[in-house]
């Protein structure tokens, strides 16, 4: 329901015309469709003033989250939860183009939904110092070019004040995909995978917003917040834009040692 995202108090934020990375194409396009824009996630047409570049029908198909954060230990800390919406066809899509068709561009609607959804908590500007992102491995940041998760990091910066640190947390292993490993084996595939970086030791006494693209288990999430808890932040918030880890959330509430590696829901391709 159209209904739900403007629960979001900044839903009606208006980012004006998106910059197509081709600016030749954008100026054929201009040409023949002088107003539209194409949504983020179908491709049809819109006007250019929708909210996060989005039709309304795929507005209607993301399930935005609007519960309060859950909020559970992890090593003796705790630890706030917190997702756009619930990790499906039509987020991975978004997630997708970015990540695998280069559209940067999209990091910024990404932010924007981050940054409506953190004020819809009352998390406004100046409510977290320091922004860390879930860093990738040096070969894989090297083969993609760019790091997804840092690109959403910067602009989240700039509109919540908070500053990012992108080199707090450091990929000092390679991990598979979690999918199809049994919990005792996404156990041992993610520990030992990060290590703190060069400006941890900010952290110090800090509001940590540790952010991701997505989670299908909480296994990473809370291999990063072992590390950062290192550094001694007064609180860390992790928010990732899309989530399946409602079971592992429950699990981990429930206190069961292997909360963290529970198996998330993998959508099936459209
Ligand atoms: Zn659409």
């Amino acid at each position: 329901m159209n209904s739900q995202i403007k629960q979001f108090p900044g839903a009606g934020h208006s980012a004006g015309p998106r910059k197509l990375a081709a600016a030749g194409l954008k100026t054929v396009l201009d040409s023949i469709y002088p107003p539209a824009l194409y949504c983020s996630i179908c491709g049809n047409l819109i006007d250019g003033s929708r909210t996060y570049h989005l039709c309304d029908n795929c507005v209607r198909h993301i399930r935005w989250d609007t519960d309060p954060p859950a909020v559970i230990p992890m090593h003796s800390k705790n630890i706030r939860l917190l997702r756009v919406c619930t990790y499906g066809v039509y987020e991975r899509s978004l997630i997708f183009s970015l990540k695998y068709q280069d559209r940067r561009e999209l990091a910024k609607d990404i932010a924007e939904m981050m940054r409506d959804r953190l004020e819809y908590e009352g998390f406004g500007k100046g409510s977290f110092d320091y922004i860390v992102p879930i860093p990738l491995s040096k070969e894989k940041e090297k083969t993609r070019g760019f790091n997804q998760t840092v690109l959403m990091g910067k602009y989240l910066a700039k509109m919540t004040g908070a500053e990012l640190l992108p080199h707090a947390l450091l990929r000092v292993k390679d991990t598979r995909p979690m999918r199809g490993l049994s919990p005792r084996e996404r156990q041992e595939n993610i520990e030992g995978a990060f290590a703190p970086g060069l400006t941890a030791w900010k952290l110090a006494g800090k509001r940590v917003l540790l952010i991701d693209d997505f989670a299908t288990t909480l296994a990473t999430g809370n291999e990063a917040v072992r590390m950062l808890l290192e550094a001694s932040p007064s609180d860390i918030t992790f928010m990732v834009f899309a989530a399946r880890w409602d079971d592992a959330v429950r699990s981990a509430a429930a206190g069961s040692r292997n909360a963290f590696c529970h198996d998330g829901y993998i959508p099936e391709e459209k």
